[in-house]
């Protein structure tokens, strides 16, 4: 569905959307009328396809996958928010500030006014209660200065403060919204810039770069023998097992539903196949256990496609060439890696 909706259509999807909440009993909260009317629009195919695998579970939906699903999809508003609120806290801020450097002027000016006077009068007085009157004076515009300066040093370090929190809440926020909720690992927009930075970093350091494409094998059947709780677990292990052999400066990333990439900056193809061939191993050999009730869910496999970025290619080019990888592994029996044809040992597991 692309452009806006038509003022009927918007109607209908409105309409539907709530008789399918209704239908699933689903609370009629602001968050889940945003995700049913995104699911009744069609405007979010990653939604569509969670949220779908949800109600055709057949049991309720549950209030935590909504709110997990809502905060995944809806991020970049969550983002937004948090801009607009901390850009309306600092300019709050610094109107204050500038209204304290303001009066602070005003008495300045009264200071040096009062200081003029008196040193206008001192050449014509000897009166001793005209000198006194001016000296109490100019000690009453002095403790003024000095405390609205302090009041000032106070109102500056107290905004320092506040906009130093303002920046860490924006750093965080940031953080955020290139984290995939689900399972802690980087989500697509971090990959893409990863992607992007690593290929900058080969073209002008020379070093190698690769990448590895990781799905898991057979994921639909998983999910609607164990349920999409149960699947996302699933997602969490493979992420869990790609971070564990990795290196600090690899970036693994949930890439699609059940898909991840490891961009592998500064790193050769002997290298990725073998954290590659560690994963697939691994992910194999463990028996899964349903968390909440120790039940045996048997094991899954992964299929891998491992590339080498080539000199002139493309951040696209890369990533398809490592995407047939991966569906050669598919293609060939799955539970195994592929390897550029051409790379020593190119076919494994
Ligand atoms: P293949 O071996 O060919 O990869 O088969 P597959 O069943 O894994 O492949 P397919 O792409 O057809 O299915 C992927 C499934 O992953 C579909 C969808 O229900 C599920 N899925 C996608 N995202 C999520 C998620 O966040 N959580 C859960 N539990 N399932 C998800
Ligand atoms: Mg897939
Ligand atoms: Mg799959």
């Amino acid at each position: 569905m692309t452009g806006r909706l038509q003022t009927a259509e918007g109607l209908e999807i409105a309409r539907r959307a709530l008789d399918l909440m209704a239908d699933h009993a689903i609370s009629p909260t602001p968050q889940n009328y945003a995700l049913f009317t995104a699911f009744m629009a069609d405007s979010n195919p990653e939604l569509c396809t969670e949220l779908q695998g949800a109600l055709h579970a057949g049991g309720p939906v549950s209030a935590d996958f909504l709110e997990d699903l809502y905060d995944r999809h809806f991020t970049f508003k969550r983002m937004q928010d948090a801009v607009i609120d901390a850009g309306g806290a600092m300019s709050r801020e610094l109107g204050a500030v500038v209204k304290t450097l303001e009066a602070a002027e005003r008495d300045t000016a009264a200071y040096g006014e009062a200081l003029a006077g008196a040193s206008g009068q001192l050449g014509s007085t000897t009166d001793s209660t005209a000198i006194k009157r001016m000296v109490e004076g100019l000690v009453s515009a002095t403790s003024r200065m000095q405390r609205r300066s302090r009041d000032l040093e106070r109102r500056l370090q107290e905004t320092s403060q506040e906009v130093d929190q303002l920046r860490s809440n924006l750093e965080k926020v940031r953080e955020e919204a290139m984290t995939d909720a689900l399972t802690g690992v980087a989500n697509r927009k971090r990959f893409d810039e990863s992607m992007r930075k690593a290929r900058r970093d080969a073209d002008t350091k020379g070093e190698p770069f690769s990448l590895i494409l990781c799905d898991i094998d057979h994921f639909k059947r998983f999910n609607d023998t164990w349920g999409h709780q149960t699947g996302d677990q699933v997602i969490r292990f493979v992420a869990a097992c790609l971070s564990r052999f990795s290196r600090e400066h690899h970036i693994v990333a949930r890439y699609g539903g059940e898909e991840f990439g490891v961009v592998l900056p500064a790193t050769g193809i002997d290298e990725a196949r073998t954290i590659a061939e560690k994963v697939r191993s691994t992910v194999e050999s463990k028996r899964l256990l349903r968390k909440s009730t120790n039940e045996d869910l048997g094991n899954i496999s992964v299929s891998l496609g491992v590339s080498q970025f080539r000199d002139g290619e493309s951040v696209e080019g890369l990533i398809e060439r490592c995407d047939t990888n991966l569906y050669k592994s598919k293609q060939t029996g799955r539970n195994r890696i592929t390897v550029d044809s051409g790379a020593a040992g190119a076919a494994a597991a």
